[in-house]
């Protein structure tokens, strides 16, 4: 330290000290970033398994409601994935939070999560994300969800049973073969719990099913057997109808479409996508974004979207520069532009749902046409 600092008195630091600690009850983020361990893993299928993860006790519980989802990160793999919730958060035991996770063929996370005796490994847990959640309406639930997407689905519906609502539900649910098919136990709960004035119908399709088998329930893709069984045939009108889809990105576009075709209106229409590291990542256009800071809140790592400002490119070179802005580090004046680091976005797309003005998104030009250009 040079004498000059030591000698230093800040006029202000009387007038800081003085200050009370700030209110806990004020919250800068909207994610908690808690660290927990494996509780347990058991096979659900051949290729799906049950994580339950524990956090740890003297962290702030997660919170979380059915349909959202957390992203989990574990010992080897640099990013965290996201996992949509499997449990109505009031059926979990206190700290736990159940995931259904499909092993991917080299998959990092996955791949991890199948090999060897995970119990008691660490794994940080940042959640809760996501808008998917039960409407508050009385309409007829159609539920359509595929392979490890069963995860949303469930935690809604049993978070519907357990409230009681008077709605009718239809869940499909679309695997390859018997297989593939789970869950068998809670469905069962759900069914049983369900309002008594109400109908449930669990409605398993299967795409790969061999001819010859003892299966004699609905074979195909599961949109087309709602669209030629349920909607051409009339067993399901889309009047007081709201469609929640969860499950791979190609089951949901096909499902949407074919619910959009029959004159279901997109505004009742809710999903989840199941996207990963081969999606590209959202871009932030800069020209309506207006800096309310809500992508920030949800952020569940530091650096996937940052404050920048100085955007150039230079001459004809068709790559750009900027300069990271640290908050709390610039003139006070707020010039700058908020830009996706495709490189640490780990791809949760929390940051677009929670973008009230619809400035984020993967549709966006990804050159810094968007973004306040330095001159
Ligand atoms: C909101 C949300 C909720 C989700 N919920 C669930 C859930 O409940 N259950 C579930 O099983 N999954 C869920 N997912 C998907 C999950 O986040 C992971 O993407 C999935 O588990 C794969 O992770 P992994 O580490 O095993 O595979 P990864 O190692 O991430 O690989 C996944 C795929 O991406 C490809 N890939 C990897 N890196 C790149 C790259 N740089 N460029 C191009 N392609 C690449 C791989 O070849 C592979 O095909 C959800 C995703 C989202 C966005």
């Amino acid at each position: 330290m040079t004498a000059l600092q030591e000698n230093f008195h800040d006029p202000f630091d009387h007038y800081i000290r003085k200050l009370p600690s700030p209110d806990p009850e004020i919250k800068r983020k909207r994610v908690n970033i808690n660290q927990g361990s494996v509780s347990s893993v058991t096979n659900l299928t051949h290729d799906t398994l049950k994580l339950v993860v524990k956090c740890d006790a003297d962290v702030q519980p997660l919170g979380g409601i059915a349909g959202q989802y957390a992203t989990l990160k574990v010992p080897g793999v640099r990013k965290p994935r996201s996992y949509s919730f499997a449990k109505a958060p009031e059926n979990e035991n206190p700290g736990e939070h159940t995931f259904f996770i499909r092993l991917v063929p080299g998959g990092e996370l996955s791949g991890w999560l199948a090999h060897g005796d995970r119990t008691g490994e660490p794994v940080e847990i940042s959640g809760p994300l996501g808008t998917f959640q039960l409407d508050p309406s009385n309409d007829t639930m159609l539920c359509i969800a595929g392979g490890s997407g069963m995860s949303a689905v469930i935690a809604i519906i049993e978070h519907a049973a357990n409230l009681g609502v008077a709605r009718d539900c239809y869940f499909f649910y679309g695997a390859r073969t018997q297989k593939d098919l789970y869950c068998h136990e809670e469905i069962k709960a759900v069914q049983d719990n369900w309002n008594h004035g109400n109908k449930f119908e669990f409605i398993p399709v299967l795409s790969e099913e061999p001819e010859d088998s003892d299966w004699d329930g609905p074979r195909g893709f599961v949109t087309e057997h709602l669209k030629n069984e349920y909607l051409d045939q009339g067993k399901l009108g889309l009047d007081g109808v709201k469609a929640y889809f969860c499950g791979p990105p190609p089951m949901i576009d096909h499902g949407v479409k074919v619910l959009s075709e029959v004159g279901l209106d997109e505004k009742n229409i809710y999903f989840d996508k199941f996207e990963d590291a081969s999606s590209p990542a959202p871009v932030v256009d800069n020209t309506k974004c207006v800096l309310c800071d809500e992508c920030l809140l949800v952020k569940p790592v530091p650096n996937c979207l940052v404050e920048a400002t100085n955007f150039r490119t230079d001459g004809d070179d068709s790559r750009f520069y900027f300069e990271r802005v640290r908050p709390a580090h610039t003139s006070g004046l707020y010039y700058n532009s908020l830009y996706i680091d495709e490189n640490e976005c780990v791809r949760c797309f929390a940051c677009v749902d929670a973008c009230p003005h619809d400035a984020i998104s993967v549709t966006y030009d990804k050159t810094p046409k968007t973004l306040r250009m330095y001159k």
